[in-house]
């Protein structure tokens, strides 16, 4: 199974992504994690990514398609992989399909999660983070057993720095005008599959299988 999932920021493939990744032993590899962790642990990647982060911009193709590189060439993704975040510009797209064509594997489905925006904009100001181990909560969805308090590793929990109202805005702006051009560029092929993201985390879930079922 060779996945990407495709939506705005909120959209809940992040989510959806861990859990298909954990039910079939896929690996999911998120780009904004790995960026994350880039900083987190004050690499030169991180420093240099963390500008572009906090504005909500994108960081430059070159550097996320080399991270993609790296990811896709670990023994682990020999049998399948799920990325998630990636790829969010044309140029990424096509990027990722000179990778696999080296490769001789192709993708099975890009699944596009569509939620309205006035949804994402209420999940994203939910949202509430783990600066220590990465977990995601969301205080309408998807909440803490401990108010504020990561279930994992019991760290306090924050909102992170791009879910702030005007850089949300900016995120939203970015994806119209970068991402959302793949739906097109992906629509000519016939791997395109839709998600209506919106529901239950349940339920979602039983949409997602219900379309990747077969790849
Ligand atoms: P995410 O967690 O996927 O929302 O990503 C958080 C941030 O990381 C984004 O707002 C971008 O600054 C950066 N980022 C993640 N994935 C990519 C990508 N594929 N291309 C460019 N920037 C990315």
């Amino acid at each position: 199974m060779n996945l990407v999932l495709l939506g705005p920021p909120g959209s809940g493939k992040g989510t959806q992504g861990e859990r298909l990744a954990a039910h079939s032993g896929v690996p999911k590899y998120a780009t904004g994690d790995i960026l994350r962790d880039a900083v987190r642990r004050g690499t030169q990647l991180g420093d240099d990514a963390k500008r572009y982060m906090d504005a909500g911009e994108l960081v430059p193709d070159e550097v996320v398609l080399g991270l993609v590189r790296e990811a896709l060439s670990t023994p682990d993704a020999a049998e399948g992989f799920i990325l998630d975040g990636f790829p969010r510009t044309v140029a990424q797209a096509e990027g990722l399909q000179r990778l696999l064509e080296e490769r001789g594997i192709g993708l099975d489905a890009v699944v596009y999660f569509d939620v309205p925006d006035e949804e994402l904009i209420r999940r994203l100001a939910g949202r509430r983070s783990c600066p220590n181990c990465g977990a995601v909560f969301n205080i309408h969805s998807d909440p803490p057993s401990v108010t504020g308090t990561c279930d994992n590793c019991e760290s306090e929990l924050v909102t992170r720095e791009d879910d702030r109202e005007e850089t949300v805005k900016n995120r939203l702006r970015v994806y119209k005008e970068h991402t959302e051009p793949l739906l097109r560029w992906y629509g000519e092929s016939s791997v395109l599959r839709e998600v209506e993201a919106v529901g239950s985390l349940e339920e979602v879930y039983g949409k997602l299988l219900g379309v990747v079922g077969d790849s």
